[in-house]
């Protein structure tokens, strides 16, 4: 996900619980190594005697913050959607790949909580305020970077990527074989959009495990999201729900995605996902 949508999103619950917030880039070990941020974190939390130590849900932002809490014995609250200041400190966070929403009290005199990625809207925020950047020299053990990443690869293959896709249009069973999703590259294509799938998909070997939408997958927030042949399941809503507009292409009037469905066309994808494409090249 877009960092800095993440940071956005941490800082305006950070605001909430009052003071300054000073801020630690998780980019501050390049390579990413979550042991040594979390001991920067560690160091720098004791150092300012913050109340809470707040970071992005996100996969990175979550492995250094299960180390911190790992290293300083503190509770823990991942993926949360709201937090209320206090002794003990409330929250509500995500549970079981975001469908159920738990109320948790953290009892703690400095709680790390991470933020779920796409359930602030920072746009409504004020406007961050002036940072005064101060150095840090942490002095930071060699056990801290056994682990860090040593290689990236590139699975999107420089097309536009699922997790940060204004536009994703994605495949479930409906598509019928690995084959089929060539009408999905290609409307994709024509809407600079990423592609996704269902679960059925990559089990079934049709799309690798990275295009997959959901709980078990990748949890996007595009402007639309278009559904082909997906049924709408829990697990596969968990990935989707935080999208600004969904398009679901079914054949089945009554497939339980209808019901979160903004737009809906009911029909045969081999023949309405083509027409599109069609007309998209006809406006062209
Ligand atoms: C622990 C756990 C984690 C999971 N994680 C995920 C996850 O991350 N992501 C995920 O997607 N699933 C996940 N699942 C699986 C999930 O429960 C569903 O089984 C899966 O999402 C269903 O995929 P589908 O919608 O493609 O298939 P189906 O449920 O079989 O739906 C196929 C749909 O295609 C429609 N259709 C068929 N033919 C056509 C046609 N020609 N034109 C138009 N429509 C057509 C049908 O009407 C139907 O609605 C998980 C399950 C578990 C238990």
């Amino acid at each position: 996900m877009d960092q800095s949508k993440a940071s956005m999103e941490t800082l305006t619950l950070a605001r909430r619980f009052g003071g300054p917030v000073h801020s630690v880039r998780i980019d501050a070990i390049e390579p990413f190594a979550p042991d040594a941020v979390a001991a920067i974190l560690a160091l720098v939390a004791d150092n300012l005697n913050a109340s809470a130590v707040f970071a992005a849900g996100t996969d990175r932002g979550n492995d250094v913050m299960a180390r911190l809490a790992a290293r300083t014995g503190q509770p823990f609250a991942a993926n949360c959607v709201d937090a209320e200041p206090g002794s003990p400190v409330s929250v509500t966070r995500f549970r079981w790949g975001g469908s159920l929403l738990e109320s948790a009290l953290l009892h703690s005199p400095r709680p790390l909580i991470t933020v779920a990625p796409n359930t602030f809207s920072a746009e409504a925020e004020p406007a961050p305020i002036e940072v005064d950047v101060k150095p840090f020299v942490a002095q930071l053990d060699e056990t801290d970077l056994v682990v860090r990443v040593s290689d990236h690869i590139d699975t999107a293959g420089g097309r536009v990527s699922l997790a940060e896709a204004k536009v994703v249009v994605s495949g479930g069973r409906g598509v019928g074989s690995k084959e089929g999703f060539a009408i999905i590259e290609e409307l994709a294509g024509l809407l600079g959009a990423a592609v996704g799938c269902s679960r059925v998909v990559t089990s079934a070997g049709w799309r690798p495990h990275t295009d997959q939408v959901g709980q078990t997958g990748t949890k996007i927030a595009p402007d639309l999201y278009i559904a082909c042949g997906i049924s709408g399941a829990t697990q596969h809503m968990a990935g989707c729900k935080a999208a600004k507009r969904i398009l679901a292409i079914n054949s089945d009037a009554e497939a339980p995605i209808m019901l979160n469905a903004d737009y809906a066309v009911v029909g045969d994808l081999r023949e309405i996902v083509p027409a599109i494409s069609a007309e998209l090249r006809k406006s062209r």
